[in-house]
């Protein structure tokens, strides 16, 4: 490890701060029990401090420093405007206990991000509540499961989750105690139908589907595949994490879809990836609106001529409870909303549009030289192998590392599973031509690379702070308080 710890940079005696003379009485100390004899805090000036910490946040990678094509995630930029309006004074010091007379610029703020999604998702209730795009399945998987339970229909206990679908699938319906069973894709990278229908009977509560799929592929049967599903009597659960490909293109409630979650932090450009905390509204069909989770807010006095209308929070009348407290996370919900007007619905659209222009033509660079598995129009995302059988030690591990060399942000890899060596690409409908085109030269070099000199991709990183780790080993002996390090070490 070529950074110095703070532990390292200790000098006895040497303080950062002093503290006045204290103008109060002094207290005893705390019985003897209760004292430690030793606490190894590193002894430093203030101005050594900040140029530790200042220098490992420079190490950082970050959207604002450079392309981070990590697909699935969509790192898309984060307008700084957002970050202005969360900060009126108005929003951020509003206190959740308040009195609903007394916040109802944030309520309204709240109810019109509520309308947005409804009508970008063709939905007919919307909570705000999970606080990330897991955390908003759970939420919907639990409001399928209490919607057969409501209506006796206790059988039902099976989920199905095709192959392609995000890992975050199999783990929320797990936890919410229903069974999972994976459903094929087909050769196209589609659900497979005749898998589907072998599986379509009374134990079915529900199919989750990702579409497009993680292979960023449009499910060319996905109106058939809801419809078989709720034949059967299940509900279709939409993974709407990335939007992009969407956005006043398609509106998944409009396909049948009967539940979806939104991640605010992927399609609505609100920071993630160590930003802050994320956002995963949930959007259900009007037979499922009285089981969101509540508090949702909601106008409970339309007011007259004299009296503007009044927002309060309601609970639906048979909601499976809340699922965090307070009403989500609100600063995530004024960003978004800044978002969402600042483009507009006509932004909207283009913003998608833009997305899988982007990924094509990326795609289109590329896919001479690594091999497409599925070789389709993509949309915001695509998949590739990144492996050639003439150079079978070279892995899609070792590309990623190497794109670090080139001052890249590696794309998503091994992910989805159903491609060997998978490098899943989201360019995202922020980057300009000619991010998109040296990203690409730099792709290509490494394939050459791959083949006249495959060492160097074996060996990269070259010019990180921290060389190729081991990750097994990372886990395997976890270090994670300097403070105790340095114990050891005596
Ligand atoms: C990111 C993502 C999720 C999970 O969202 P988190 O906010 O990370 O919990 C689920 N599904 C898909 C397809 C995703 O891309």
């Amino acid at each position: 490890m070529g950074e110095p710890q703070l532990c390292d940079l200790s000098v006895p005696g040497r303080q950062g701060i002093r503290f006045p003379q204290p103008d109060v009485p002094l207290s005893d100390l705390p019985p003897a029990g209760l004292l430690r004899d030793e606490l190894p805090l590193p002894e430093m000036s203030e101005l050594e401090v900040i140029r530790h910490y200042t220098r490992l946040s420079q190490l950082n990678y970050s959207i604002d420093t450079g392309y981070y094509p990590l697909g699935s995630c969509t790192m898309k930029y984060n307008p700084k405007v957002n970050e202005e309006t969360v900060r009126l004074p108005g929003f951020a010091y509003a206190h959740p206990l308040q009195p609903v007379e007394t916040v109802q610029g944030s309520l309204v703020l709240l109810y019109n991000l509520q309308e947005w999604l409804k009508e970008i998702g063709g939905f007919a209730g919307i909570t705000l509540q999970p606080a990330a795009g897991a955390h908003g399945e759970l939420t919907g998987v639990l409001i399928i499961r209490a919607y057969h339970r409501s209506r006796g229909d206790h059988k039902r206990d099976k989920i199905l989750i095709p192959d392609s679908a995000h890992g975050t699938n199999p783990a929320t319906s797990a936890m919410s105690g229903l069974r999972v069973v994976e459903l094929k894709s087909d050769a196209r990278g589609n659900v497979d139908l005749e898998a589907l229908k072998l599986e379509c009977d009374d134990t079915l509560a529900g199919l989750m589907l990702t579409n497009p799929n993680t292979l960023g592929l449009f499910d060319e049967n996905v109106e058939e595949v809801i419809r078989m599903v709720h034949q059967a009597g299940g509900l279709v659960y939409g993974d709407g994490a990335n939007m992009n490909a969407l956005l006043g293109i398609v509106r998944p409630g409009d396909l049948g879809i009967d539940v979806l979650h939104y991640n605010l932090h992927k399609t609505f450009s609100t920071p993630h990836g160590g930003g802050g905390p994320g956002s995963g509204p949930v959007g259900v069909a009007e037979n499922l609106v009285d089981f969101l989770p509540g508090p949702i807010v909601d106008v409970i006095d339309m007011g007259d001529e004299e009296t503007p209308p009044l927002y309060g929070l309601v609970q639906p009348p048979k909601s499976i409870g809340r699922v965090k407290a307070f009403h989500g996370h609100f600063g995530m919900a004024v960003r978004a909303y800044t978002y969402l007007v600042m483009h507009g619905a006509q932004g909207l659209r283009q913003i998608a549009e833009m997305a899988v222009l982007n990924a094509n033509y990326l795609l289109s660079r590329l896919r001479d030289t690594y091999h497409l598995p599925y070789d389709r129009v993509c949309m915001h995302e695509f998949v590739l192998e990144g492996r050639w059988p003439e150079v079978p030690d070279v892995h899609a591990l070792d590309i990623a590392k190497r794109l670090m060399d080139y001052k890249f942000h590696p794309p998503t890899n091994y992910f989805p599973l159903i491609v060997h060596e998978a490098l899943m690409i989201e360019p995202t409908e922020t980057e300009s031509k000619e991010t998109l085109d040296t990203f690409a030269d730099a792709m290509l070099k490494i394939a050459e690379e791959a083949h006249t000199n495959p060492q160097l991709l074996k060996d990269a990183p070259h010019n990180t702070p921290v060389g190729r780790v081991d990750e097994v080993k990372a886990a395997k002996e976890l270090v994670l308080c300097c403070g105790v390090s340095a114990l050891d070490r005596e």
